[in-house]
């Protein structure tokens, strides 16, 4: 059998759409999210379905290590849980942006730091943490979402130069605009619909699976090569 590989934030978009990627080229998978149900109706095969809550790092810690026992040891992590609540950050509900750096930056910091102890040992492994465009730019109402993404593209880098002599490979996927829930958790219903109106004026945003695609590329290489950056986004989107 092929080798573990590990999604969080698999219940739904990118995260569902990789599962299914990796399954259907003979990976055993573990998922990760909150919302067991919308995992177990991918209905794939050799998976292992976790309820957990990224911030929660001893919950992430047995959750691999009993994926590990069954499937052998993780060789991919996908560090894909995400939530983005846009808005101004004067008027911003400060739970909302609590919410996204604890999600957004110390849940990809815990799956980074879980997943490295096992591939230290097993001597290789992938990391890929999606982060955006908005982990470049800025963009109007984003900013707390802006800064939880800099620190993801920010990390990634410097944790790729950490365990580069380890022959661990880390990498960030950095999209434009994808058709997924992830705007639905945006508590202005003004900004929601401005938010749908610009996806209409460009033409429509990128479809998970060319995120994906992505996240297979980086994966697909030889252990020896390190795709670091892969920034993508639908044509139409200028900025
Ligand atoms: P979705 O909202 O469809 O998926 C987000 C996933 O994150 C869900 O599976 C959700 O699962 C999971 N998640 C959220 N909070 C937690 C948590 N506390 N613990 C565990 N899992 C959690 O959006 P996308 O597929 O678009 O998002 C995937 C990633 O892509 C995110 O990091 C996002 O920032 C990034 N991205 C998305 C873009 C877009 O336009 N859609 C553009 C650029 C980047 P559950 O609720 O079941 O826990």
């Amino acid at each position: 059998m092929k080798p573990l590989i590990a999604i969080t934030g698999a219940s739904s978009g990118i995260g569902a759409a990789a599962a299914a990627s990796f399954s259907e080229s003979g990976h055993p998978l573990l998922l990760l999210a909150r919302r067991a149900d919308r995992m177990a109706s991918l209905g794939l095969p050799n998976t292992i379905i976790a309820e957990v809550d990224v911030r929660d790092r001893a919950a992430l810690q047995d959750a691999v290590a009993d994926a590990e026992t069954q499937y052998g040891p993780l060789d991919c992590l996908v560090n894909n849980a995400g939530l983005m609540q846009l808005g101004e950050l004067a008027s911003q509900d400060p739970v909302e942006y609590e919410a996204m750096v604890g999600v957004n930056i110390l849940g990809v910091l815990n799956g980074c730091s879980v997943a490295l102890a096992s591939m230290a040992e097993a001597g290789r492994g992938t990391i890929i943490n999606v982060s955006s465009l908005a982990g470049r730019k800025a963009y109007p109402n984003h900013v707390a979402y802006v800064g939880t993404k800099f620190a993801v593209t920010g990390l990634t880098e410097n944790l790729r130069q950490e365990v580069a002599g380890s022959n661990i490979r880390v990498s960030v996927v950095e999209p434009g605009a994808v058709e997924t829930e992830l705007l639905g958790h945006t508590t202005s219903s003004d900004l929601i619909s401005g938010y749908e109106q610009w996806k209409d004026s460009i033409g429509g945003a990128l479809d998970a699976d060319a995120v994906v695609r992505a996240i297979r590329y980086i994966y697909d290489q030889p252990q020896s090569v390190c795709i670091r950056e892969v920034v993508l986004a639908s044509t139409g989107q200028e900025g």
